[in-house]
């Protein structure tokens, strides 16, 4: 068997790995447009944190250590078209076309960091660092630039609004929600942050929608919003991403959104060929409703199912909780599954609760607060956010578990956990509690 993956990325390398291990004849080919596989896109994040000491260090794999699994890594080989019908793919190698055959085809081209809606974001001068070579370029522009404009406050933008003004730059982050990570956090858990941002000097621009970028030569950036602009020495494209998917065959259907359709198994409408990664919609909480959520953990476990269904539907994808968790401004802060929010369009009765939890039995104990957000009638745990000055990030792993499981909050507080005083409390932070005397009843809406 042929298995042709398109993208060596997060989800085409899961994938790759995974058909290795079930399938050890297979002759798996990875075909990778960019010089380098394995880049971490956050890496000029990590650099900046300190967590790296050179861009150079932000890979997760090599090529080498790929082949070595018997896996063909081609680089610098673009994807131009495919024919699904003769089942080839045409792609520019080293500036020479040439074309290939599968018996099964992955496609897991991933995004790219794009606004259709922003004029000018598509320029040089509008930083995006998703790939090596542009976080090589936004590093350099970055270290002569004093003030920054960044666009949408998601996670990359608040990140690099949070670690751009530790480097005493003047950054502005525009957003068009009414508070930052809204699709992530109810407002009133996320406002400390929020509050945080303001006092560190972030010039935070709320309900503001970005119609254009225009660039002055290599000096400034204009970016207009309403009948305003700011200008500065960089600006940075934190909105959503878009997928790459140029080079699709007219017979691979296509969502409003221009992401490709795919079962649970991750089949496209195409027979024999997969899709992956950032390139599809995923299956969120219950019933058929499906959402764009390019997270990496998405691509890999969707990497995975495509390979464990190559020659038959085996394993259907469980649903995404669009589960994240990061340090913004003093604060770790994790999320998973549904905000109060998003619940009004639901069409289930929520209801909400928060409640404030010592993390250790120690006296000068750090709290964590949580908010929960379950179903109403039958107390099944829908969504949780956290928010701390400890690292308390691993514990929403727990409570994406309990929602996919679908526990209730009565299973919430039988939930087995050690103790230990200097580890834990009483009552383990991720255990639902009822007690008025740990939780605080103040925040309950
Ligand atoms: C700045 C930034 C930081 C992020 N940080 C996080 C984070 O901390 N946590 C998290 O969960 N998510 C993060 N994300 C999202 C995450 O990067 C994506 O969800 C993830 O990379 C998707 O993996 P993928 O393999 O589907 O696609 P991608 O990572 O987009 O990879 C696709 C690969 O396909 C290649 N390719 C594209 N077109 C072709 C073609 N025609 N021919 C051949 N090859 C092609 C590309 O070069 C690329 O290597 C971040 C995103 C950005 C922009």
């Amino acid at each position: 068997m042929k298995v042709v993956i398109i993208g060596a990325s997060y989800a085409g390398v899961a994938a790759a790995l995974e058909v290795r291990k079930r399938y050890e004849d297979a002759e798996i080919i990875l075909l990778e447009k960019q010089a380098t596989l394995g880049y971490i896109p956050n890496g000029l994040h990590l650099y900046w944190e300190n967590s790296i000491v050179d861009l150079d260090a932000a890979y997760f794999i090599t090529k080498e250590q790929l082949e070595r699994q018997n896996i063909q890594c081609f680089l610098e080989a673009s994807v131009e078209k495919m024919n699904t019908v003769n089942k080839t793919i045409t792609y520019l190698y080293h500036g020479r076309e040439l074309r290939l055959t599968y018996d099964k085809m992955i496609i897991a081209t991933g995004s790219s960091q794009l606004s259709q809606k922003i004029s000018g974001s598509d320029g040089e001068s509008i930083l995006k660092y998703k790939r090596y070579p542009e976080a090589v370029a936004a590093l350099a522009k970055m270290e002569t630039s004093q003030s920054i404009t960044i666009i949408g406050a998601g996670p990359v933008g608040v990140e690099a609004a949070y670690l751009l003004s530790k480097q005493h730059k003047k950054v502005t982050l525009i957003e068009s929600m009414d508070y930052i990570l809204f699709k992530y956090f109810d407002k009133e858990m996320i406002l400390p942050v929020q509050e945080r941002m303001i006092e560190m000097g972030t010039d935070l621009r709320l309900n503001q929608t970005v119609s254009a970028i225009e660039s002055e030569g290599e000096q400034a950036v204009t970016v207009r919003f309403g009948n305003k602009s700011v200008t500065s020495d960089a600006a940075i494209l934190g909105v959503n991403v878009r997928p790459n998917l140029s080079y699709l065959d007219e017979h691979i259907q296509l969502h409003l959104d221009q992401t490709i359709a795919v079962d649970c198994y991750m089949r496209t409408s195409v027979e024999d060929v997969f899709a992956v990664g950032d390139c599809i919609q995923l299956s969120y909480g219950d019933g058929d409703k499906t959402e764009y959520i390019p997270l990496v953990n998405n691509a890999v476990r969707t990497g995975i199912v495509a390979a464990a269904n190559l020659i038959q539907p085996e394993t259907a994808f469980k649903g995404s909780l669009q589960t994240i968790g990061t340090f913004l401004f003093g604060y770790y802060v994790a999320s998973t599954g549904m905000t109060e929010a998003e619940s009004v369009f639901s069409g289930q009765t929520v209801k909400a609760y928060c409640q404030k939890v010592s993390l250790t039995s120690l006296p000068d104990a750090d709290t964590v607060t949580i908010k929960w957000i379950y179903d109403a009638a039958s107390h099944v745990l829908l969504g949780a956010q956290l928010i701390s000055t400890s690292n308390i990030l691993e514990k929403i792993n727990t409570l994406a578990l309990v929602i996919q499981t679908k526990q209730t909050l009565e299973d919430l507080q039988q939930k087995e956990y050690f103790f230990h005083p200097s580890f834990s409390q009483m009552i383990s932070a991720t255990n639902f509690v009822s007690w008025l005397e740990v939780r605080d009843d103040g925040n309950e809406n």
